[in-house]
């Protein structure tokens, strides 16, 4: 019996893109974009001029950026559906975090407000929602909390979702990935 059950877990771990049928061993649950929405904005021949680029940092004009990841609990299973996306942050807060960029202490650090910076897939006009990130430690990008309490993301990322409601996101995600 217990035999069984292991078995028919197992299974249920097993994952596939609608799609195309790729079969993944497990429902990939993370995703991101490379760059906050405004870099798209930016002309190719303009990029070196007005873009610093490092690591989880960006700086484009005089608008400063930091990746966070967005965390959404996914109620019934082990793993958060994430999305490390691009908020901003102000220029002191920039330079803050450039300081503390090695520093194990920089957990204790207070939040840094910012706006979001990217549409995130499965939720509706994301861009411009206002946030705190929390730092983690180094090697780790800071944590996003949404905090417009109007909105989905708030409501999500406070309650958790359904695992049913995670993988119909991720469906949608894969259907624009894979063509
Ligand atoms: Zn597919």
């Amino acid at each position: 019996m217990k035999l069984f059950q292991f078995l028919n877990k197992n299974k249920e771990t097993k994952f596939q893109c609608l799609c195309c049928g790729q079969i993944y061993d497990e429902i990939p649950l993370t995703f991101g974009s490379e760059f906050p929405s405004y870099y798209f904005t930016i002309p190719e021949n303009e990029i070196s001029e007005r873009v610093e680029y490092e690591k989880s940092l960006c700086i484009i004009d005089d608008h400063f950026f930091h990746r966070v990841r967005l965390a959404i609990p996914v109620l019934d299973y082990s793993e958060n559906l994430n999305f490390d996306i691009w908020v901003t942050i102000s220029e002191e807060n920039f330079i803050k975090r450039n300081e503390n960029w090695n520093d194990e202490e920089r957990i204790h650090l207070e939040p840094y407000f910012g706006y979001l910076q990217n549409e995130i897939f499965g939720y509706q006009n994301t861009l411009n929602l206002h946030t705190v990130s929390i730092e983690n430690k180094p090697g780790i990008i800071p944590n996003v909390q949404v905090i417009d309490d109007s909105h989905q993301l708030y409501s999500d990322q406070k309650n958790g979702i359904s695992l049913e409601k995670a993988k119909s996101i991720v469906q949608n995600i894969l259907k624009i990935h894979h063509n």
